[in-house]
């Protein structure tokens, strides 16, 4: 057994990242190791990377798209066993005891583990993870399209699942990037009269190819209008990154239908008559915990969910990291781990 693993740490908020050795750590109680071989580089690394998020302690390994194998177990772990092929998401587990967990809303857990911030997640060859935190990862799936679902996959499933649409109902995803490009995947298979919107006449290949009935390019259509001759869209999942774009589709919704908000926008106007008249709702939606992944991996193995990636070697991890940045990537980058 290694006694040491490699880890790709930030040292402060802005810093470059730093590939060091470290010591190979024990898991403690209700803890495994995890022998990590692949982790999705998502937007929301930057609050680490950037030190955007109150209270970290550095150095922070960041990493919430994790896939890999258990290596070890801690000394009380029973429903665990080395060997076994898990991922780890952006919930970082809950304590079971207060009272948001007390009423079933484990997401909400007061203590607000989150992997890559609150302990180190998965930019390294180790990590140790808290068995809340978990998820079973399918043989059939390989870690490298394993690890973005844990992210980018459970949280566009899981939204989409939530949403009050049926099957037969108009579903729309406005944007067509790294989560978008999974929303439509997800709303398709679902059964779900998927309509992509995004920009510009040349996403619209790419829209049909990943499942969409309907292209709305808002550059030349008003989107909101054409959800209208469609009926309506009883679910909006939102992932774009503008405030603006988000605002202009609202008037689609459907009677009775929910925009679910999960790109993290500075600001988004509504129109509060629509909701009032049609019964609408304008909501905001959060990945979900190791169970809501474990259930996006087997649905996408299933039905053929495939996230497109862009991979790197741990070693680029900064090329990787600008890769993500750049909103170039064709969609979502990870790094494998050797
Ligand atoms: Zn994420
Ligand atoms: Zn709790």
């Amino acid at each position: 057994m290694a006694t040491t693993m490699r880890v790709a740490q930030v040292g402060r908020p802005k810093a470059p990242f730093e590939i060091v050795e470290r010591p190979m750590p024990t898991p403690g109680p209700g803890t495994v190791r995890i022998a990590v071989q692949a982790c999705g580089i998502c937007h929301s690394d930057t609050f680490t990377k950037d030190g955007l998020f109150p209270g970290i302690a550095y150095p922070r390994v960041p990493g919430h798209e994790v896939a890999g194998v258990i290596d070890a177990i801690g000394p009380d772990v029973t429903n665990w066993k080395v060997g076994q092929r898990v991922g780890v998401g952006w919930n970082g587990g809950y304590c079971g005891k207060c009272d948001p967990c007390r009423r079933g809303d484990l997401f909400a857990c007061i203590t607000g583990q989150v992997t890559g911030i609150t302990f180190d997640g998965g930019y390294a060859t180790h990590m140790i993870a808290p068995i809340s935190a978990v998820a079973r990862m399918p043989d059939a799936l390989a870690p490298a399209d394993a690890a973005p679902l844990m992210c980018a996959g459970i949280t566009t499933f899981n939204a989409l699942r939530n949403s009050g649409a049926r099957p037969g109902d108009v579903v729309a995803v406005l944007g067509l990037g790294g989560l978008g490009h999974l929303g439509v995947q997800f709303a398709a298979r679902m059964g779900f009269h998927t309509v992509a919107i995004a920009r510009g006449p040349d996403k619209s290949a790419l829209a049909k190819e990943l499942g969409a009935a309907v292209y709305l390019d808002t550059k030349a259509v008003d989107a909101g209008a054409e959800l209208q001759k469609l009926g309506g869209a009883a679910a909006i999942l939102a992932t774009a990154t503008s405030g603006e774009a988000m605002s202009a589709v609202q008037g689609g919704l459907a009677i009775n239908g929910t925009m679910l908000v999960i790109g993290a926008v500075d600001s988004l106007s509504v129109s509060p008559l629509p909701l009032i008249l049609g019964r609408r709702s304008i909501k905001g939606w959060s990945a979900g915990t190791a169970i809501d992944s474990e259930d996006t991996l087997t649905f996408s193995v299933r039905n053929r969910v495939r996230s497109m990636n862009e991979t790197f070697p741990l070693e680029r991890v900064e090329d990787a990291y600008a890769r993500m940045l750049s909103g170039e990537a064709r969609f979502r980058v990870v790094m494998t781990i050797a």
